[in-house]
């Protein structure tokens, strides 16, 4: 120690058990330690330290209790009415003797029969009390001044003891604040007389100095231990201590190490004063803070990060027209912006975090917000909480000044969700008139139509009947004349109709049934219709299709008016005794077919020009009829089925034309077969169900009705019919009386909807269940089709076992 005595001074003692930490006495516990180290070195009856615990109404529980030499189990007691009291409002007690009287409310003071007490407060690092450390005697005391003196210098370790046990607890997991203090942490003393300072020797080692380079600079007159921007306030500190000798010396400063760097230092301490009330010391405890410091630098840095990003998120969200919202995982609003809460005006006490999406709903109805929700409040609510407890897709409402806005909400992977409200207003009423435009446009189209349909009836009719009069027959220039009006009323009616097909597809009116479709079924079909106009041309048609190659994702009858097409070219544009023949082959995940002629060809410059409305390349001065749309017509069904189409030629060779199309799935006779195995249970179930059933299957693609025989096959004593119209299916379903009806929906001609609506119109048929098996499955027209009054709306591919469970249940309902 500085002062170097021989017999150590109780306060000396201090010291050294501050920086021994207690250590020394074994397994003993600090505070027990300390309790034990103070009964012994003063000479007192009791010792303890305390903690203060202010959950409730303030009561002191001790760490370390000690009688004599012996270590007592630890106490608690109410703070109100004990010398401990004192001590926490006043940060010292003192009494050298009767304690008894002027603590009449303290009945321990009686049952330990104390006469002396002496307390310290233990500081923590703001200044609140924590706890305190006494010693009572049983006989007055003669120097409580030493004691006093003992017990500030172990306050400050016993304050920085609790305080560290408590980061311990918060700390548990990461390598504890506790341990690190205790590694770095070194006493001090200044002898305030002499200007001596001492430091234990942790101190000089955390710096790195030797023993004499160390004291020469920690005595240098100009502090140079200390970081030159922190000396001011160093000096200012000590000044402040000394002027005010109770309260408690603190500082964070950086000190130098030998390697020139600077580290960051806490001090605090005690000063001691002699009789005369002089300051003569100053000692306490200086722990190295490097690591906090840097924690809180980087801590710094994050929250500061933080509040910027949040600053920047809330004026992004505010500066937003829409209106902007976040509810939590419990649906109370978390956040929203300006526009958000003008928008709620009427129910602006509301509009505060903690409101439940429910509260805010309810109260813009009671307040007319939604004319959509009156007279069903009740389930307009219900329908909005759970649109906003699914949020999975934008919806849009009529709000009572006619505007629209739109909801869209999204589930943040947190829980909360998340939804802007967007006034769609503008947007409903282009919606609303470009409908009304297409609304528009397809009635003239029909109405088109019928007016010309009408008097070219008439022509041709009459034309037909001139042409038949037997009894008037015509002369050779009336035959001619007559025959010019049917041509060109023939040529007319199909302008007529491919105009409007065409019209129909480019306004998006064409729906799709793109599904397997076997390209050989299309052909056979297709064949048949251009057979005739072959063999009267003298064509001959090759069929070399690969049946390996001919399954493909396309629209039945689309297809077939496609291939119709190109093979009528093929022909028409031939030579004579000339041929065309169709062949597929696979390309990666494509079919593609081809069409190929013994024409006249076509020019390469000119293959763009094909696919363009009206273009004939010349043949309108030819004999050949057309109208120039067809092609036209082919490139936009097989584009819609995500297909391409194209042309290769040499002129006087002939030309190629070649579609494209995405592979269909395997061919239905493996698939059933492989479908069949995995579906035996079902089978086996509808074999158990006895009795004739009948359905009718109204399907226009022969790859499907093969499947579904093959299906139907699979349930006893039931029997399928086919056909490929609704209209078709009307005719003859009171001669089938089917007990079940299966239906495409996108048919050639009336679709299954339509052809629904007249089954359940007609009493007859009102009751047969009428299932839809379509390859449309968007959501909305499952929805649709349901709506419609479908008994089930299955999607294709087909799938066996669901047929089967559905004729299953059905039969079992009868
Ligand atoms: P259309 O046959 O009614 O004139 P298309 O759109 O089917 O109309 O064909 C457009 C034009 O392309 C035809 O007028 C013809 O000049 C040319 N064309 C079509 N197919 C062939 C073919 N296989 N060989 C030669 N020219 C063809």
């Amino acid at each position: 120690m500085a002062t170097g005595s021989e017999t150590p001074t109780a306060t000396e003692l201090a010291l050294q058990f501050a920086a021994r930490r207690g250590r020394g006495n074994g397994e003993t516990d600090f505070f027990e330690a300390m309790a034990l180290f103070l009964t012994e070195t003063l000479g007192v009856t009791y010792a303890f330290v305390a903690e203060l615990d202010n959950a409730g109404a303030p009561v002191v529980n001790t760490l370390g209790l000690a009688e004599n030499q012996s270590i007592l189990s630890n106490i608690s007691y109410p703070l109100e009415g004990s010398p401990c009291a004192n001590v926490m409002t006043k940060g010292v007690c003192q009494h050298s003797r009767d304690i008894q009287t002027k603590y009449p409310d303290d009945p321990m003071l009686v049952d330990m029969n104390v006469q002396a007490y002496v307390g310290v407060v233990l500081p923590s690092a703001n200044h609140e009390p924590v706890g305190h450390i006494a010693i009572i005697h049983t006989e007055e005391m003669t120097d409580t001044e030493t004691a006093k003196q003992v017990l500030s210098i172990l306050s400050t370790c016993a304050a920085w003891e609790i305080e560290h046990l408590k980061y311990e607890t918060k700390l548990k997991e990461s390598d504890t604040l506790y341990k690190r203090a205790m590694q770095h942490a070194a006493v001090w003393e200044w002898n305030i007389q002499e200007d001596d300072f001492f430091v234990s020797t942790r101190l000089r080692e955390i710096l790195g100095y030797e023993e004499t380079e160390f004291s020469k600079i920690l005595n240098s007159p100009n502090y140079d231990l200390v970081h030159p921007d922190d000396k001011a306030g160093y000096y200012e500190r000590l000044k402040t201590v000394l002027a005010f000798p109770e309260t408690i010396y603190e500082s964070e400063h950086r000190l130098l190490e030998k390697s020139g760097e600077y580290r960051w230092f806490e001090a605090r301490g005690r000063v001691a004063c002699n009789e005369a009330g002089e300051p003569t010391q100053l000692s306490g405890l200086v722990l190295d803070i490097s690591d906090r410091k840097e924690m809180e630098q980087s801590l710094g840095d994050a929250t500061e990060r933080a509040i910027r990003a949040e600053r920047r998120l809330s004026g992004a969200v505010n500066s937003l027209e829409d209106a902007f919202a976040i509810f939590d995982a419990d649906d109370r609003l978390v956040m929203f912006n300006e526009t958000y809460r003008k928008e709620r005006s009427k129910i602006a006490d509301l509009i505060k975090p903690g409101t439940s999406f429910e509260e805010i709903i309810r109260a813009s109805v009671k307040h007319g917000r939604f004319p959509d929700a009156i007279g069903c409040e009740d389930d307009w609510i219900q329908e909005r909480i759970d649109e906003h407890r699914k949020s999975s897709k934008s919806v849009e409402h009529r709000l009572d000044d006619g505007r629209w806005m739109r909801v869209s909400e999204r589930k943040t992977p947190d829980g909360d969700t998340v939804g802007v409200r967007v006034d769609v207003s503008l947007f409903k009423q282009a919606q609303e008139i470009a409908e009304s435009a297409n609304k528009a446009k397809s009635e003239f189209l029909s109405s088109m139509s019928h007016e010309l349909r009408t008097p070219l009836n008439a022509i041709l009719g009459f034309g037909q009947l001139l042409r038949n009069d037997g009894k008037n027959p015509l002369s050779d220039a009336q035959q001619r004349a007559v025959k010019h009006i049917l041509n060109s009323g023939g040529h007319l009616l199909t302008l007529i109709d491919e105009v409007l097909d065409l019209a129909k597809i480019e306004a998006g009116q064409e729906r799709m049934s793109i599904e397997n479709t076997e390209m050989s079924d299309v052909i056979e079909s297709c064949l048949s219709l251009v057979q005739s106009t072959a063999d009267k041309h003298g064509i001959k048609i090759i069929d070399s299709l690969d049946p390996e190659h001919s399954m493909v994702m396309a629209d039945y009858t689309r297809m077939k008016q496609v291939i119709v097409n190109l093979l009528t070219n093929g022909i028409k544009y031939n030579k004579e005794h000339g041929s065309v023949t169709l062949a597929s082959y696979r390309t990666d995940d494509k079919i593609r077919i081809t069409i190929s002629d013994t024409g006249l060809g076509i020019e390469e410059d000119r293959y763009e020009e094909l696919f363009h409305p009206f273009a004939r390349l010349g043949a309108e001065t030819s004999e050949i009829e057309g109208t120039g749309i067809g092609l036209t017509i082919c490139k936009r069904l097989i584009e819609l089925m995500d297909g391409s189409i194209g042309v290769e030629s040499k002129v006087g060779e002939g030309s190629t034309f070649w579609i494209e199309l995405p592979a269909g799935a395997p061919r239905v006779a493996e698939s059933i077969s492989e479908i069949a195995t995995e579906t035996e249970e079902p089978k086996a179930a509808a074999e158990a169900t006895k009795g004739h059933f009948s359905v009718l299957y109204v399907e226009d693609n022969p790859t499907n009705i093969r499947l579904m025989e093959q299906i139907i096959d699979l349930v006893t004593d039931a029997e399928l019919r086919s056909t490929h119209t609704a209209e078709n299916a009307l005719e003859i379903v009171n001669s089938i009386d089917p007990d079940l009806i299966l239906m495409d929906i996108n048919l050639p001609g009336m679709n299954g909807i339509q052809a629904l609506n007249r089954l359940r119109a007609s009493p007859d048929t009102s009751s047969i269940p009428v299932i839809a098996i379509s390859a449309d499955a968007i959501p909305e027209s499952i929805q649709r089709g349901l709506e419609a009054g479908f008994h089930a709306y299955l999607t294709k591919p087909i799938r066996v076992d669901e047929i089967l469970d559905i004729i299953e249940s059905i039969r079992s309902a009868d």
